[in-house]
């Protein structure tokens, strides 16, 4: 798996303690986004220079790389795919193949499918046996496909194992209860890491597919990226440790090889979201204990509002980090719970239509966490009106 294992593409802000990274470390979390009109202009130009990446001339088209479906039935019509014409896969002189946008991309455009070639559950993902049992059902022309992904040759396993845990990604957050687990694709597979990405994975349950969706505007050219971690909170240093630990890579993007002096000061940005997390899960632990106390009310009145206040810099700091998706959508979601413990309705109201847009953006209309806050706002306005 990139990372330990899977892609944490997920990254989960509430779980500051990560154990076996998947890519996209699918937890029940969406991503906000900022689109670029919100930002200052300094930070446009920091965003825009992101990856100005020579692009070799060899370039792969992604039907090459993909599995379409079967195309045995000469009467089945032909399905196109969004990545068929918005994305292409590239060679680069440094990170191998890398997935580039063919034309310029809105916020919240599905911009992958793909039916993974093994998805385990998380009773299997774990059993290499299960890796290879799954892969020997493939058919042998997918199956020399996976053999050409990226292995970061991880110890003890066989070279088909290393493969599916240096590239799949995590899907707990988007299957049922208990059921969790991964999934590798080819065309995920393609898709590097950026510790600020453009793009978010998901998994859709329903039908059994790995989707992205681009969380900011992308423009043409660019290189689609998505986050392996699962934290967002940590120093250049220690990501860079972790990534070639895990994955065997080091990451240039904005944050880790900083060309600016607004990128030079993430790590500092970064250390101001995780102590504002902290002081919020200190404000958790106040607010239980003062549960018993004769001055209860006082108390948590005041907790609250300490713990607004660290999530109002969080989502700050997370705005001008360009770290828009699931850890946005997390923190509005944590302030809603905040705002409901003080019975303010019209916070609650703000926050939760801000999480909902931002699980638009990195899930879609129809992934049941948007779905599950839709309900929520109407079951809100119902008790507005009476
Ligand atoms: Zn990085």
């Amino acid at each position: 798996m990139k990372g330990n294992g899977r892609k944490q593409h997920m990254p989960k802000l509430e779980d500051n303690s990560s154990s076996t990274p998947s890519k996209g470390e699918a937890t029940d979390e969406t991503s906000i986004i900022p689109q670029l009109s919100e930002l200052t202009l300094s930070e446009k130009t920091a965003i825009e220079s992101e990856h100005n990446i020579k692009r070799s001339s060899r370039e792969v088209p992604v039907e090459a790389l993909d599995q379409k479906p079967s195309p045995g039935d000469d009467n089945a019509p032909p399905v196109t795919r969004p990545q068929d014409c918005l994305l292409e896969v590239t060679s680069t002189p440094d990170r191998g193949l890398a997935v580039f946008t063919t034309r310029k991309i809105k916020a919240s455009t599905l911009i992958l499918v793909e039916t993974p070639l093994i998805a385990l559950d998380k009773r299997e993902e774990d059993d290499h046996a299960a890796i290879e049992r799954e892969f020997s059902h493939l058919p042998r022309p997918t199956q020399k496909l996976y053999l050409k992904l990226f292995d970061a040759q991880k110890s003890r396993m066989t070279r088909i194992a290393s493969i599916y845990y240096s590239n799949c990604y995590n899907c707990d957050a988007f299957k049922s209860a208990g059921k969790g687990g991964s999934a590798i694709g080819l065309l995920p597979s393609r898709i590097n890491h950026n510790c600020v990405p453009n793009a978010q994975f998901c998994y859709d349950e329903r039908t059994n597919e790995m989707r992205f969706y681009a969380i900011r505007d992308i423009p043409r050219g660019k290189e689609v990226t998505s986050n392996y971690d699962k934290v967002v909170f940590e120093s250049r240093a220690r990501r860079q440790r972790k990534h070639q630990i895990y994955y065997g890579f080091v990451c240039r993007c904005d944050a880790c090889e900083p060309k600016t002096e607004f990128w030079a000061r993430s790590d500092e940005r970064r250390q101001n979201m995780y102590e504002a997390f902290r002081t919020v899960q200190g404000c958790e632990t106040q607010f239980v204990s003062a549960h018993n106390t004769s001055d209860r009310q006082n108390t948590q009145q005041h907790v609250i509002d300490e713990a607004l206040t660290s999530l109002r810099k969080l989502e700050e700091l997370l705005l001008k980090e360009s770290l828009v998706g699931v850890p946005l959508a997390n923190t509005y979601r944590s302030m809603a719970k905040w705002a409901e413990r003080k019975y303010d309705v019209d916070q609650v109201r703000t926050w939760k239509t801000k999480e909902m847009q931002a699980c638009i953006t990195g899930f879609g209309h129809d992934a049941p966490r948007t779905k599950e806050i839709e309900q929520k706002l109407a079951d809100i306005e119902t008790v507005l009106r009476q």
